[in-house]
């Protein structure tokens, strides 16, 4: 007993900035708000967070979270250690270049804060089903890429239980808290899947990545970008300038220079102007500049997002914070709407228009499902109901199928037999579901006029 009691004494001393919060009422907190010590009690023995991606904002919301309180954290992240991680991702050491995220973020936190256990997990989102899932009060998305924000998306979207009047079960809801940074900005926003704007109601908020057609770099290039694409596709595979096995690095200073060479000469025999080194490495790397306090700002905006939705202390953002300090700070709020006709949430199909049913190949088909910023798909495969038969389309991704059905690609819809308001079921790396899609064919009009 006397042990136990010396524990007490100690908890209450260490979390006794969270007991003015949640031992009491006040003016700001949620109206069903009862205060009472059974609140501290759950975040610190039963809450169990998700946090995905132990990069910038995973290092935060690592540290935030635990530190909040949270006891039992669980990280997933496919990535390993890099030099140039170390300047942000504080949970990190030179020695640990070369080992996975999620397990040294884990170790750290585990190591530094005690009572705080952080279950680590190096593999993909996609390797686990919805049963894992399932086990989390809250997830927290710190990533970078929005193909697996989609997926955790429509994770929890299929996870999600009706009532008989069609309406959400709520208790199969895991509210689904998003950060993303961008340099100087960032947002922060708070996903009730089933019940408000997820991730692909504000689809068209993402810029398409962006893509230049082969046929544009190789022969109308216009834009210093597709000089440098150009060297990097088509003339380092085949000079090889540093031996045949070696990968283009953009960290490579030689690698760089080269390339920074070759697409020089293109840009002067096509009297394009404005490239510069930096350009080259920015093109060669994708790179998103990634700035410490920005992510440390979005970071505790979650954290503060998953304490009170877990402990129910106060309302949470509704829905979408907007950060942006490039010049002085600046931030809002607004709700994002949730789209009726949602691909991920809505369960009605997305109708697609399509001017000329006859013109219209199944290949631009997919390349508007793959261009068009409402989809953005990366490599959807299609499969309809034809004579009461499922066939499949197109289907990329599968070597065999992919042979057997390259054929339709060239044809139009027509000839393939799709009829205006037929329905499409479409796979892709964006989604964990099929989603379907319902062609609207747009009456002819030279025929209106
Ligand atoms: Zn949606």
């Amino acid at each position: 007993m006397e042990v136990a009691s010396q524990n007490n004494d100690h908890l209450s001393k260490r979390w006794n900035h969270l007991r003015k919060i949640l031992e009491r009422s006040g003016p700001f907190c949620h109206p069903n708000f009862a205060a009472s010590s059974e609140t501290l009690e759950f975040l610190l023995n039963t809450c169990k967070i998700l946090v995905i991606g132990a990069g910038g904002l995973g290092c935060e919301l690592l540290k935030d979270l635990a530190l909040m309180g949270v006891r039992d954290i669980h990280v997933i992240d496919m990535d390993t250690i890099e030099l140039s991680n170390l300047n942000r991702q504080f949970l990190f050491r030179r020695t640990d270049i070369g080992k996975s995220k999620a397990q040294c973020a884990a170790a750290f936190i585990s190591a530094r804060v005690p009572g705080c256990v952080v279950t680590p997990h190096f593999c993909k989102i996609q390797d686990f089903d919805s049963a894992f899932y399932r086990q989390f009060h809250i997830i927290v998305c710190g990533l970078d890429s929005i193909v697996a924000r989609r997926w955790i998306n429509g994770m929890l979207i299929s996870m999600l239980e009706y009532e008989e009047d069609g309406s959400v079960d709520e208790t199969s809801i895991i509210p689904l808290i998003d950060g993303g940074t961008e340099g100087f900005k960032g947002n922060a926003r708070v996903i009730l899947p089933g019940m408000t704007a997820c991730i692909d109601c504000t689809l068209d908020l993402f810029p398409p990545q962006v893509n230049y057609p082969l046929c544009t770099i190789a022969n109308t290039p216009r834009l210093p970008e597709h000089c440098i694409e150009y060297v990097k596709i088509i003339q380092w595979p085949k000079e090889t300038p540093f031996g045949v096995d070696v990968a283009l690095d953009g960290d490579d200073p030689q690698h760089v220079s080269w390339v920074y060479e070759k697409a020089q000469e293109r840009a002067n025999s096509f009297n394009i102007t404005g490239l510069s080194y930096r350009l080259v490495q920015g093109v060669l790397k994708n790179i998103i500049p990634a700035v410490a306090s920005t992510n440390a700002v979005i970071a505790a905006a979650c954290a503060t997002e998953v304490f009170k939705i877990a402990s129910s202390c106060c309302e949470p953002l509704n829905n979408y914070m907007v950060f942006n300090d490039v010049d002085g700070i600046y931030t809002y709020t607004y709700e994002a709407e949730k789209r009726s006709d949602c691909l991920a949430c809505s369960q009605v199909p997305r109708p697609v228009e399509i001017k000329d049913p006859n013109g219209m190949t199944l290949q631009d088909l997919i390349q508007l499902l793959c261009e068009n910023p409402e989809f953005q798909m990366k490599s959807p495969g299609l499969t309809a109901v034809l004579e009461g038969k499922n066939k499949t389309l197109y289907m990329g991704t599968v070597k065999s199928i992919e042979e057997a059905t390259k054929g339709n690609l060239t044809l139009s819809l027509s000839e393939l037999g799709l009829k205006d308001g037929q329905e499409i079921m479409v796979a892709d790396i964006t989604t964990p579901n099929t989603i379907l899609i319902k062609l609207k064919f747009q009456p002819n009009e030279v025929e209106m006029s």
